[in-house]
């Protein structure tokens, strides 16, 4: 096909492990006929000024054109002047929720063998602002915030993730017992989007309940929109039912349709360059972004692709217990495309 019929992308392989597990995920995707052409962009050497970050501002300027983009692990560089590598994407693509579907790998025993659920959590607020003082001395104060805009921005996001992926119930999840402003308002902005979408039914679960339940029985819940600090805790213990972080894909949500889609794993320094590591999360992160993009049926395939070979246990890496290195588990997921 011409160029023309190519979507462009933006690729951070990032650092330690990343390049290895981009290099899986571009061969699965030129197997399986994806029409993405890669733009790759690496993390500076030295601080962009216009960034005061690592991230370079071609790099920004890349996914504010193409709007989509996967990112692999960055390791923050230790030092002052600089800011943080993920806060910068954070900040300036505005990324205000944060997608991660979890749904258990058949075949890969955990708990539970019937997790699908989504957590989406608002990624710019509330406890996270930034704004923490000393009132007096022996006495700290810091601000959590909750803004009409930014919750009736996330859970609009959550409501119409919800009507494009087939999904029934969204469930907001709050303290508004106890933080009865904070709370309150998101929990109403949560209440005016839901009236729009009738077809999907609504609840609201309190934060203490919704552990219990998840431990318990995580099928119990469908999609989950909740403010920052619950979206944090909430959003890795259902990826521990699943089999922990090494598995878990999430995509980023920001201001104009950007998508950006990333492994929530680190650079695993300790094994980076041995080709050991599991691509799996950032594969799946990447199935994401094809959903986002409505390429279902390549999405799919390539799903199906990864989940029949963790299921076929004959090819797994060292963190699911197998002994196959990142090449064999990829050439293995390339043979059930
Ligand atoms: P880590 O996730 O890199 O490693 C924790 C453990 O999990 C290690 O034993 C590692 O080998 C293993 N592991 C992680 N991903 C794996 C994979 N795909 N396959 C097989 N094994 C895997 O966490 P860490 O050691 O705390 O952090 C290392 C670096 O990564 C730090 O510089 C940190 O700042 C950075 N980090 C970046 C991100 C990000 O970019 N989103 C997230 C977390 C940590």
């Amino acid at each position: 096909s011409s160029s023309s019929n190519l979507i462009r992308a933006t690729l951070f392989p990032g650092d330690g492990i990343g390049p290895e597990i981009a290099e899986s995920v571009k061969q699965i995707f030129t197997a399986a006929d994806v029409p993405i052409e890669w733009e790759e962009h690496f993390v500076g050497t030295e601080v962009d000024p216009r960034t005061q970050s690592f991230v370079t501002w071609e790099s920004l300027e890349s996914v504010r054109r193409n709007k989509v983009g996967l990112k692999g692990p960055m390791a923050t560089p230790i030092g002052k002047g600089h800011r943080s590598l993920n806060l910068t994407l954070r900040k300036e693509l505005n990324l205000y929720a944060n997608v991660r579907p979890c749904y258990s790998l058949p075949g890969y025993k955990t708990r539970y063998d019937d997790v699908n659920l989504v957590t989406i959590r608002e990624n710019t607020e509330g406890e996270y602002s930034g704004l923490e003082h000393q009132v007096v001395r022996g006495v700290v104060e810091s601000l959590k915030i909750i803004t009409r805009q930014a919750s009736l921005r996330v859970a609009e996001y959550a409501f119409y993730y919800a009507k494009t992926h087939g999904r029934g119930r969204v469930s907001a999840v709050h303290k508004a017992n106890i933080m009865q402003k904070t709370d309150g308002l998101f929990l109403k902005c949560c209440r005016e989007v839901a009236e729009k979408y009738p077809e999907i039914k609504y609840e609201e679960v309190v934060i203490d309940n919704c552990c219990m339940m998840l431990v318990k029985n995580p099928t119990l819940f469908d999609v989950l929109v909740m403010p920052n600090l619950y979206g944090d805790i909430i959003s890795d213990l259902c990826a521990g039912l699943i089999g922990g972080l090494g598995l878990t894909p999430s995509l980023n949500i920001g201001e104009g349709g950007i998508a950006l889609a990333e492994a929530v794993h680190g650079s695993a320094p300790d094994i980076a360059g041995k080709n050991l590591a599991n691509p799996t999360a950032l594969l799946l992160s990447a199935v994401s972004m094809l959903h986002h993009l409505d390429l279902t049926d390549k999405a799919d395939m390539i799903q199906d692709a990864v989940l029949k070979t963790i299921a076929e246990g004959k090819y797994r890496t060292g963190d699911l217990g197998g002994s196959a290195t990142t090449t064999e588990f990829t050439k293995a997921i390339i043979g059930h495309l």
